[in-house]
């Protein structure tokens, strides 16, 4: 299934018919949809969908954006995952490496020009990476943020032209923290240490969150930037 015109009507059925499906039954329909042109991305903050995908679609592809910029913690869980789940995992990388992009824009351009960083270090190569896939899901929940209190679990994605899936979408924290604990579901260990949201290591753009606060108030906290620029 390749047409566009054929893949915004399915969305469009599928967003009406789905809305209330548990999670495991939406990755039901893509996997039987979509087949091998169905992928989940994943940064590796936990592995919940990657783990909901492949209890259904084992082999799933799960897409990684490797920024160049990621904690230890989170290249580790991406290798953990690759080497005890069954999944496939694609690492997407930029097309310059952080020494040339410091080359030709300056260094520390994430506390410069943070929507520029994303667009070159996340953006750009997950919409290079989608090419390959009609269909793609995330890990958006409702309850991260008022930024996210809208998405739908699944939308056409018009700008790449993609079914877009959040099979979570509906979870609470605490039906995730249920679902890791019954099914020992791989977690970035950064989470055992305070972070609730885990991007990329310099400070401007992941630290902790302040007390009292929505899970993602430590990404990019001193700017008034919500999202990386995947999700707009
Ligand atoms: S999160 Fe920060 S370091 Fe990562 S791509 Fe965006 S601005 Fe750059």
């Amino acid at each position: 299934m390749t047409s566009t015109v054929d893949l915004e009507a399915v969305a469009i059925a599928a967003a009406r018919d789905l809305e209330e499906a548990s999670a495991q039954d939406v990755l039901r329909w893509a996997a039987e949809t979509f087949g091998k042109r169905f992928c989940v991305t994943s940064s590796m903050e936990d592995a919940v969908v990657a783990h909901l995908a492949s209890s259904v679609f084992p082999g799933v592809d799960v897409v990684f954006l490797d920024t160049g910029y990621h904690f230890a913690e989170t290249i580790g869980t991406r290798d953990a995952v690759a080497a005890v789940m069954p999944v496939n995992v694609i690492t997407l990388k930029p097309l310059h490496t952080v020494a040339e992009q410091d080359a030709q824009y300056g260094p520390q351009l994430h506390d410069r020009d943070p929507d520029l960083c994303c667009s070159l270090r996340k953006v750009e190569p997950l919409n290079r990476g989608l090419g390959a896939y009609d269909a793609w899901a995330t890990g958006l929940r409702r309850d991260e943020s008022p930024s996210r209190a809208g998405t739908p679990v699944v939308a056409w994605d018009a700008k790449r032209r993609k079914v877009k899936i959040a099979p979570i979408a509906r979870w609470t924290q605490e039906d995730v923290d249920v679902y890791v604990a019954a099914n020992g579901v791989l977690l970035n260990p950064l989470l055992w240490e305070g972070y609730t949201s885990v991007g990329c290591s310099p400070l401007s753009c992941t630290r902790k969150p302040a007390e009292g606060e929505d899970g993602r108030s430590g990404r990019w906290a001193d700017s008034g930037k919500t999202e990386c620029g995947i999700h707009l």
